[in-house]
């Protein structure tokens, strides 16, 4: 059973958060303020965080930094900002993503699951995803869709296998170029952006509306995988 720790000042939303959490069986301990919460993550040892940008006694990217400190847990923050700035701090901070207000329950749900996932996938084995039809073997670097073997160069290999570590979650434009490219082409968002257009253009089913390689304007990119295919193939 996952406990999982929200940090929200809004009684009605924290109280909302926390009544959804455990009709999903998950085990739930709550705070209000930036501090209590800090408070919290160290005697309690949540396995994931749930943490609101806007707090009334500090700002939330610090209590992420904070917490990041001593703890490895995966951490979500809740933002009503649209500025992708305050996203990119959050980031920045340690934050492993974002989910922004209004959210749909089934949307922070998968968020959820997915940053779970992630951080109890055991060694580094690299899953078989599927995206629509086409069947990609991360490991073996073969693609196959419904006309047969698809052609990835080793750089797109590697590009969709950072996005398929953290599939369901963003990864910023600055970890794809950092781990892709290496730190000296850390700022080549153009080129970048050419590789996911191409990304999409072999995978997916219509390049022009993407299903699975997903843009999040201004922030980064996000595998999106059928939660049931994601949780069958990750093992
Ligand atoms: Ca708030």
């Amino acid at each position: 059973m996952f406990r999982v720790l929200v940090i929200e000042d809004d009684d009605e939303l924290r109280s909302m958060l926390c009544t959804l959490l455990e009709s999903q069986s998950y085990r739930v301990s709550e705070a209000a303020t930036g501090q209590r919460g800090i408070l919290e993550a160290r005697s309690y040892r949540p396995d994931l965080a749930l943490i609101d940008l806007g707090l009334p006694d500090m700002d939330g990217t610090t209590v992420v930094r904070e917490i990041r400190s001593f703890a490895p847990l995966p951490i979500l923050v809740l933002t009503a900002r649209t500025m992708e700035a305050d996203k990119v701090k959050a980031l920045d901070a340690g934050a492993d993503d974002y989910v922004t207000k209004p959210f749909s329950t089934s949307e922070l749900l998968a968020r959820i699951r997915a940053a779970l996932r992630r951080a109890t996938r055991v060694g580094n084995a690299l899953p078989v995803i599927a995206l629509g039809t086409v069947a990609l073997d991360l490991s073996g670097r073969t693609a196959c869709g419904p006309a047969g073997p698809i052609h990835l160069t080793p750089l797109e290999y590697r590009l969709v296998e950072c996005l398929a570590r953290s599939a369901g979650m963003i990864v910023t434009q600055k970890q794809l170029l950092k781990e892709v490219w290496g730190p000296e082409r850390a700022n080549d968002s153009r080129g970048l952006r050419s590789y996911i257009k191409f990304l999409r253009q072999k995978l997916e089913p219509d390049p022009s509306r993407p299903r699975f390689i997903l843009t999040e304007a201004g922030v980064g990119y996000r595998l999106q995988l059928d939660d049931t295919v994601g949780s069958e193939a990750v093992r």
